[in-house]
């Protein structure tokens, strides 16, 4: 992320882990490791998180376990509640300006009650990105739609359309659409 896709600022990377606020669970103390062992990575970045955020399980039995987000700061123009009392923007906050890119999950454990949780024999990661998310950071625009994935499908619709930039806008919960399903529709 540093390195190759046009070398992200590490300053403006963020991290979290998990820490069990129900206490049943240990730290993931490694994760944290990791991260404050990475160049450049500012260790204020480095939060903690408890079930809600950083633990992922498919249904309330069977593999689940930690994860670790990794999350983008856009800069303090892209926050969209500026004018909202008291908004502090913050990591899994509520303003646009702190956005998650990637979760690595751990896969470590088969839950078998609300309270027991065994080692599964074999552990694996189940990491994501995302793609728009991190081309959107690449091409420096605010948000999926305006990057190249997206914006060109947008741009043919309104010339299809014949809408003026004003109609465009107001329809704008339309225009995603058609351009994710077009984009669908190719994956084929
Ligand atoms: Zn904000």
């Amino acid at each position: 992320m540093t390195k190759v896709w046009g070398g992200l600022d590490p300053a403006r990377l963020h991290a979290s882990y998990f820490v069990d606020d129900q206490g049943d669970l240990p730290s993931d103390d490694e994760a944290r490791q990791c991260w404050l062992a990475q160049p450049g990575f500012n260790p204020d970045h480095l939060i903690q998180g408890g079930r809600d955020d950083n633990f992922w399980e498919m249904a309330e039995t069977g593999p689940c376990g930690p994860c670790t987000e990794i999350h983008y700061d856009f800069g303090p123009e892209f926050c969209d509640m500026q004018d909202v009392p008291g908004h502090v923007c913050a990591v899994n906050g509520d303003c646009a300006r702190i956005v998650e890119i990637w979760n690595n999950v751990f896969i470590q454990y088969n839950r078998t009650s609300p309270t027991d949780f065994q080692p599964l024999p074999k552990r694996h990661v189940d990491t994501g990105m995302g793609f728009e998310r991190i081309v959107s950071i690449i091409q420096g625009v605010n948000g999926n739609y305006e990057t190249d994935l997206l914006k060109p499908l947008l741009d043919e619709t309104q010339r299809l359309s014949g809408q003026s930039i004003a109609e465009r806008e107001a329809d704008f919960t339309s225009y995603r659409v058609i351009a994710d399903h077009v984009r669908a529709a190719t994956f084929f």
